[in-house]
């Protein structure tokens, strides 16, 4: 129960990698506001975990793009638990594609979800948070923001700029007691990875080939680092990244 008596904001929860996060949170104690783009499959959801956690989640439908949107689901932690101790950055989409012929529009859409979409609920969860005394707030970035491979220009431009983000956040909110960490995910079998392995040339053999622990991660194991950040156990950890990879980072090697 190492978020007991918390609050959390969860973007893009309705699957993969951040309902495993709001899974356990709400494991560990916390209150958990669910969040996604897409009403039909946040319904389902909640109340799929409303089955055992019953009044601990609220869920707002929110396209985390649009700053009254994102507005909408920081202040709603405050109507509905009274307060806002972690937010998680987790929404992000990709585009894969030719990075002479990428559309703009494309382009930019990624950009405003993965990073400008963070430094926005970034920015009034940390309004929030210095007025209550802290907080945490972890960013889910990539390997792909350390690394990198073709075609994918706007996702990875998108990715850098969130570590880039978290380290500035850290070092100016410090003073504030609220920390701002990074989580770095390797592949992970979610509806992302199968919409990218049909745009983007590559099968589960070439990633289990790859990564030195020859798998995929699961989204629980991405979730428990999270927990760790979010939680007090981590009081003195701020400006990290830390990369769930299965050693794909490290791996320079032939
Ligand atoms: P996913 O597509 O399975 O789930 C993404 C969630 O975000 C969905 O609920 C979706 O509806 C929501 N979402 C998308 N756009 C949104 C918006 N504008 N506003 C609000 N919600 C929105 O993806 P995932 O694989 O679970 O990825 C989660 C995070 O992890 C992303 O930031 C992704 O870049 C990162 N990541 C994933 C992998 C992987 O292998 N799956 C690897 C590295 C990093």
């Amino acid at each position: 129960m190492r978020l007991k008596g918390k609050v959390a904001v969860i973007t893009g929860s309705g699957a993969g990698i951040g309902e495993a996060i709001a899974e356990k949170f709400l494991e560990e104690g916390a209150k958990v506001v669910l969040n996604s783009i897409d009403g039909q499959q946040l319904n389902k959801t909640e109340e799929n975990l409303r089955k055992k956690w019953f009044d601990n989640i609220y869920s707002v439908v929110a396209d985390i793009s649009n700053q009254e949107d994102s507005e909408k689901l920081l202040f709603s932690a405050i109507e509905h638990f009274g307060k806002l101790d972690i937010l998680v950055n987790n929404a992000g989409i990709n585009a894969i594609g030719s990075s002479y012929d990428l559309p703009i529009e494309n382009y930019k859409s990624v950009l405003d979800v993965n990073l400008t979409g963070a430094f926005v609920c970034s920015q009034i969860a940390g309004k929030l948070m210095k007025d209550s005394g802290g907080g945490s707030i972890v960013n889910i970035a990539s390997i792909f923001g350390q690394v990198f491979a073709p075609m994918r220009a706007a996702y990875s431009s998108s990715k850098s700029g969130l570590l880039g983000l978290t380290n500035v956040l850290a070092v100016e909110w410090a003073a504030d007691n609220i920390r701002v960490n990074a989580v770095a995910p390797g592949y992970i079998k979610t509806e992302l990875d199968t919409a990218d392995q049909a745009e983007g040339g590559y099968s589960d053999a070439n990633i289990i080939n790859r990564t030195p622990m020859k798998r995929f991660g699961s989204s629980k194991e991405v979730a428990n680092v999270v927990s760790f950040l979010a939680s007090d156990e981590a009081s003195f950890v701020t400006g990290s990244c830390f990369n769930v990879d299965g050693g794909w980072t490290a791996f320079g090697a032939w």
